[in-house]
């Protein structure tokens, strides 16, 4: 890609008002209208660049897929449930990446994203080891926070991993990469754990053909039973937490399929001095049927019975968006 210029164009003053950012999400853009700067991830199917816009200045992650990849590999249904599900999250105050506006050109889809400046959850375990308590309870009550919210609006996100899960400039947590969602019908939502048969393309096929070294976070009902629930990312959060904790994922092994293996025969084991409140939330999420998992029975907009959870003793649910989060160690 290269840096794109575009002749001067009226600056407006940056604000981050409601109303700013949906007046922008109705403005046309093109590619011409953003200085493409650093690369800043890459994954199966996109490439994603900082980029300013050269009328605010503002930064963005600007998700650049080839259309021709896009249809060589049958991605065209994934990309747009990404931008629907996205568009359905855009006025969720916390704890998503923002689309604000999608253009394309002849070759190229954008998505021009908020950019989440420190990057993914995945670089900070790797760098300490292992998150103090206090540290794996605010994120873990943060990454739950988002999780109501996708759910009460019928969205599975099927690839919760540490990878997916960016942090803002002020180090608060936001859910990316909505490429692979399932987006229940209405009357599915409330229903404490919706059954969606497999679909042409479910999570499990996609991962056995491009989703090579993430199948340590796929739930044992989408292997098994091929559905999809809102428990398998309820089992991903466990994975999640076992792993802020102790460093690594609980299913680990050489290759996809003994990975697999190692989820349906519930083959893992805690490190030594793995709190004990933590190891229970662990136990209660990483449950083979997901109808018994801590959560899927809930009925409400929020998982209570997670939230009661004395892992989370001390998290103040209604401010911690607001609260400086604790610093990694
Ligand atoms: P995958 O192959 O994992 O499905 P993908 O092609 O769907 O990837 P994303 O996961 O959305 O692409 O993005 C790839 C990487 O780019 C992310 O893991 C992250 O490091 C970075 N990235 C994506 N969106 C943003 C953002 N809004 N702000 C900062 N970095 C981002």
């Amino acid at each position: 890609m290269q840096a794109s210029q575009a002749a001067a164009a009226p600056v407006q003053t940056p604000t981050s008002t409601h109303s700013s950012k949906e007046t922008y999400r109705h403005t046309k853009r093109t590619a011409k209208d953003y200085i493409f700067g650093k690369l800043i991830g890459d994954g199966c199917y996109s490439t994603v660049f900082l980029a300013k816009d050269i009328h605010t200045g503002k930064e963005y992650a600007i998700k650049v897929c080839e259309k021709s990849h896009i249809v060589r590999n049958q991605k065209v249904q994934y990309i747009k449930r990404e931008k629907d599900a996205l568009n359905m999250l855009f006025n969720v105050p916390h704890g998503f990446v923002k689309l604000y506006c999608t253009f394309q050109d002849e070759e190229r889809l954008y998505f021009v994203l908020s950019y989440a400046k420190n990057g993914e959850l995945l670089h900070y375990i790797n760098k300490v080891g292992s998150f103090e308590l206090n540290v794996a309870k605010f994120y873990v009550a943060e990454l739950l926070l988002a999780l109501e919210k996708m759910h009460a609006k019928g969205i599975i996100h099927r690839d919760l991993k540490p990878e997916n899960i960016l942090l803002d400039e002020n180090m608060h947590l936001q859910i990316a990469d909505f490429g692979t969602v399932k987006i229940l019908e209405p009357e599915k939502i409330k229903s404490p754990t919706p059954t969606v048969p497999e679909d042409q393309d479910s999570a499990v096929r996609s991962r056995k053909i491009s989703f090579v070294g993430t199948a340590q976070y796929v739930s044992p009902d989408l292997l098994q039973n091929r559905v999809d629930t809102r428990a398998s990312d309820l089992w991903a959060l466990g994975c999640i937490i076992y792993q802020m904790i102790s460093g690594l994922p609980p299913f680990r092994a050489s290759n996809d399929f003994l990975t697999f293996q190692k989820i349906q025969k519930m083959d893992y084991e805690f490190p030594e001095g793995f709190p004990a409140e933590a190891k229970d939330l662990v136990e209660k999420l990483l449950v083979l049927d997901h109808t018994k998992r801590l959560g899927s029975s809930d009925t409400g907009d929020t998982y209570e019975s997670i939230r009661r959870h004395p892992f989370f003793e001390g998290i103040d649910w209604e401010n911690i968006w607001e609260q400086t989060p604790p610093k990694i160690s």
